[in-house]
C-alpha cells in the first residue's frame, strides 16, 4: 500500500505558520487582504471562490471581492487591476482564469503588479520562476507541489522528476522550480513518444494534464512518488484526477488523493503568498 500525501496535513502545518505571522503583523497594524478578481459566474470559478473565501477567514486574511460583469468591457477590468495596484491595504490579488475570450488575458495578467501577483500570472512573475529571480511569486499549483514534496521529506535533489503538461500554470513553473532544487527534470506532453517507459524510470512523477484518470499502473513502478495534479470530472460527474487512484495506488510508493491532495495545499499556497506579500510591504 503507498504512502498517502494527503493535503490536509500540509495544509493544517501551514496554518499553524501563518497563524503566528499573521499575529506579527497585526502587532505592527497590518491585516494580509486578498483581492479575488472574477469576471462572470463560471460554477468553477464560484466554487473556488467559496473555498479561497472560507480558508481566508480560518487564517484571519481579508478577502475584497472584485467582480465584473461576464459581458464587462476590457478596460473595466484594467481599472479595477489598476485599483488593486494602487490599494495599499490590498496585498495580494487572485485572478480567475479563464477570462472572456474577447479579452486579451495575456496583457490584464501583466497589468497586475508583480508585488500583488500572488498566483504567478504575470510576465514578470514567471520570468522570475524560469531565471531564478526574486520578482512576484510562482503559481501556486506548481509551488504547492514542491511543499507537498518538502513536507512529507521526499528528497528531491539528484532525483528524476518526470512531468506531464507543459502548460505556463503548472507544468513548466514546477519543472523549473525542481530543477532549482536540483532534481534532474524531464518534461513530457502529448506528443512525447513512449510515455509509458519515461515516466515509469522516474522517481517522482507529477501528472498536469487534465484527462480523467489517463494515467494506470501500466505508466509506474515500485517506489515511485506520484503527484496527481488534475482537477477533472469523469464521465458520471465524479471529481478525480489524471491517475487512476485505484490502479495506481497499490504500484507506487506514495500518492497524492483527488480531492484532497494538491488542490487544497494550492489554496494554502495562495494565503501564504498573501502573507507574504503583507510581509514584505514592512520589510
Ligand atoms: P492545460 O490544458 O493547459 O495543459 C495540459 C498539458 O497536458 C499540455 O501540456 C498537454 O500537452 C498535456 N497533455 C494533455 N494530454 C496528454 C496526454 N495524453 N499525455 C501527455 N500529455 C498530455 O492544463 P493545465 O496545465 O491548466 O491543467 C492541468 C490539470 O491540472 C487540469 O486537470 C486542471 O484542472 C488541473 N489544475 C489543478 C490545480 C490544482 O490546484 N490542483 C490548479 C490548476 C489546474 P500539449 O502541450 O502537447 O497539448
Amino acid at each position: 500500500m503507498a504512502q498517502l500525501l494527503t493535503g490536509k496535513e500540509v495544509v493544517a502545518a501551514m496554518a499553524e505558520d501563518m497563524k503566528a505571522r499573521i499575529e506579527r503583523l497585526a502587532q505592527q497594524g497590518v491585516t494580509p487582504m486578498l483581492a479575488i478578481v472574477r469576471v462572470g459566474e463560471r460554477p468553477d470559478d464560484l466554487s473556488y471562490e467559496r473555498t479561497a473565501v472560507k480558508r481566508a477567514a480560518s487564517l484571519g486574511i481579508e478577502v475584497k471581492k472584485c467582480v465584473l460583469d461576464s459581458l464587462a468591457p476590457e478596460v473595466a477590468l484594467s481599472v479595477s487591476l489598476q485599483s488593486i495596484n494602487y490599494d495599499t491595504a490590498v496585498h495580494g490579488c487572485l485572478m480567475f482564469r479563464p477570462l472572456p475570450t474577447y479579452m486579451d488575458e495575456k496583457a490584464m495578467c501583466n497589468e497586475l503588479a508583480a508585488a500583488k501577483d500572488v498566483d504567478g500570472i504575470s510576465m514578470t512573475s514567471l520570468a522570475s520562476v524560469f531565471a531564478d529571480g526574486h520578482e512576484g511569486f510562482p503559481p501556486c499549483t506548481a509551488e504547492a507541489c514542491v511543499t507537498m514534496l518538502d513536507h512529507y521529506g521526499i528528497p528531491i535533489t539528484g532525483k528524476h522528476v518526470v512531468v506531464v503538461g507543459r502548460s505556463l500554470v503548472i507544468g513548466k513553473p514546477v519543472a523549473m522550480m525542481l530543477l532549482r532544487r536540483n532534481a534532474s527534470v524531464t518534461i513530457c506532453h502529448s506528443r512525447t513518444e513512449n510515455l509509458e517507459e519515461i515516466t515509469k524510470s522516474a522517481d517522482i512523477v507529477i501528472c498536469a494534464t487534465g484527462r480523467p484518470r489517463a494515467f494506470g499502473a501500466r505508466y509506474f513502478s515500485p517506489g515511485q512518488t506520484v503527484l496527481d495534479v488534475g482537477i477533472n470530472f469523469d464521465a458520471h460527474g465524479s471529481l478525480c484526477g489524471d491517475v487512476d487512484f485505484d490502479e495506481v495506488e497499490p504500484v507506487v510508493g506514495a500518492i497524492t488523493p483527488v480531492p484532497g491532495g494538491i488542490g487544497s495545499v494550492t489554496t494554502s499556497t495562495t494565503m501564504e503568498h498573501t502573507v507574504r506579500a503583507a510581509e514584505l510591504t514592512l520589510a
